[in-house]
């Protein structure tokens, strides 16, 4: 890939882009970039940052990219910094180009179901901003409450309703992005249907920074969703809770969330908080159907019908909101449940994101169980189950040197497994600089090739996000 050659920039070279952008947007202050130099991840380096700039106009982004073509320095995009790859820390030399203010609605076009925002709206904003219309953004990351449009569309976020409503890209209709060079174009029409050269948009989507700025994004919203109901099944070990899932979507069910939570978890969750859920059960489902009543009803039948062929211990619903409500917050609560945990046992957690083919999810569960033991490490294990998208985490004790590195060679040995598995080393939580050395153990060598043209041929200076995605291939 093409190296950035640096042209050294000191106090005169920013003061001067500081009087192109909205007043107070770039700041200098060594505290100030780094209480902004880090997302999520744990272990990956941040150091280095020049500068910060907080952007509030697609203009901003543009003189920033201007700048920093021509003086050769690299430009980290940041969202709202929720990313657990890595993917948002600074990087040296680096200005952090944060679009977290750029928060705007700009237009609801109710009958195209379409909505226009700023990249820094966060998700759960844009959701509540619509409910009064009746219209839906469905994809929810597990960090609907913290992560902006503009990082989901970067990383292609997933969640919990993706088993049924798909993922970012299944909404992004087109793009506004800001190109290395500070060129703005529209990427995608804003038609449902539009084959007009190639597909430019899908590109940027999950990108990570590494190809161009998203400074405006128009979505594709259906009807606002009906209650669902909730059903939650306990086994007594993980296999037979897996195997469930397995049968259930192997029989036709169409659940709108399907989640998976191994007995470490259920545990760590109830010393977090009073959940109400069984801590001694050895799996547990929580499973959601959105279609009307009765047709509910027959799936949450159907649903019990194979827990209980697959030997659950226990199988109940409910179709009110407020139940639903609680199950999904609880099952939400499951990362600070294990940052609990991981803070009471020396401070290390390395959570991973490996997707599987949903029936070779068993299996890669039984090797996890194969890896707790010759490690003598606790793995946990969270799934959005209904699309093979599996979150095991390793904790260890961080001040120790000898089982750190063990915790490392666990986590690459998951992703090994995963890959083996006919699996993918990240599902939706990105590669950033968390997994860079791995995406070239995924990727063949024909693919690795168009991907590093493309990169060329949008950053050929390589100042967007170096070091992270596809640094390593
Ligand atoms: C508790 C918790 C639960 C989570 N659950 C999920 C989950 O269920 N599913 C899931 O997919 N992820 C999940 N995540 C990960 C994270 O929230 C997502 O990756 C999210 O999409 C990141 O959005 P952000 O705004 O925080 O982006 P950031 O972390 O700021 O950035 C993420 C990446 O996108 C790039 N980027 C950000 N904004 C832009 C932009 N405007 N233009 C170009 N590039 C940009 C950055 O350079 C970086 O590479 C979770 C994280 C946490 C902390």
């Amino acid at each position: 890939m093409t190296e950035h050659n640096q042209v050294t920039v000191g106090a005169a070279e920013l003061g001067d882009l500081a009087t192109r952008l909205s007043p107070g947007a770039l700041t200098t202050d060594p505290d100030v970039i780094a209480a902004h130099a880090t997302d999520e991840a744990l272990f990956c380096p941040h150091e280095g940052s020049i500068a910060l700039v907080r952007a509030t106009s697609a203009g901003d982004v543009q003189e920033v990219m201007r700048f920093a073509s021509a003086h050769r320095i690299p430009v980290v995009p940041q969202g709202a910094r929720s990313g657990i790859s890595g993917g948002a820390n600074g990087s040296p030399g680096a200005i952090l180009l944060n679009v977290s203010r750029m928060t705007d609605v700009l237009s609801i076009n109710e009958a195209e179901r379409l909505v226009t925002v700023q990249p820094g709206i966060i998700n759960q904003d844009l959701k509540d901003h619509l409910a009064p219309f009746g219209l839906s953004y469905p994809p929810d990351p597990g960090s609907v409450a913290l992560s902006s449009i503009g990082g989901n569309i970067a990383t292609n976020a997933g969640g919990l309703c993706c088993v049924k409503y798909g993922v970012t890209r299944d909404y992004v209709r087109s793009l506004q992005v800001v190109l290395a060079d500070g060129t703005l174009t529209t990427l995608g029409p804003q038609t449902a249907k539009g084959v007009a050269g190639l597909d430019m948009r899908h590109l940027f989507i999950g990108s990570e920074g590494t190809l161009g700025i998203v400074v405006e994004a128009t979505l594709r919203l259906i009807p606002a969703l009906p209650d669902p109901f909730t059903a939650v099944a306990t086994f007594p070990d993980e296999r037979t809770g897996l195997q469930t899932v397995a049968d259930f979507m192997a029989a036709g069910g169409v659940p709108s969330i399907l989640e998976f939570l191994d007995s470490s978890s259920l545990k760590m969750l109830n010393e977090f908080g009073d959940f109400g859920l069984d801590a001694d059960a050895g799996s547990m489902l929580i499973m959601q159907v959105d279609q009307n009543p009765a047709d509910s009803e027959a799936v949450m039948a159907k649903f019990a019908e194979v827990a209980e062929s697959c030997g659950a211990l226990d199988v109940a619903y409910s179709d009110d909101p407020a139940d639903s409500a609680a199950l999904i917050a609880a099952r939400r609560m499951i990362q600070p449940a294990y940052e609990k945990f991981a803070n009471a046992h020396g401070g290390g957690q390395l959570l991973d994101d490996v997707c599987l083919p949903r029936t070779a999810v068993p299996e890669f569960c039984d090797r996890l169980g194969e890896l707790r033991e010759s490690s003598g490490l606790v793995i946990s294990l969270v799934a959005h189950a209904g699309d093979g998208n599996t979150h095991p985490s390793v904790f260890f004790d961080a001040s120790d040197a000898d089982q750190t590195a063990k915790a490392e060679g666990v986590f690459a040995e998951i992703m090994r497994i995963g890959l083996e598995l006919g699996g993918t080393i990240t599902g939706e939580h990105g590669v950033g600089y968390l997994k860079r050395d791995w995406l070239q153990h995924e990727l063949d060598e024909g693919s690795r090739r168009i991907q590093l043209a493309v990169k060329n041929a949008l950053d050929p200076l390589g100042i967007l996000n170096p070091g992270k995605m596809l640094s390593a291939i």
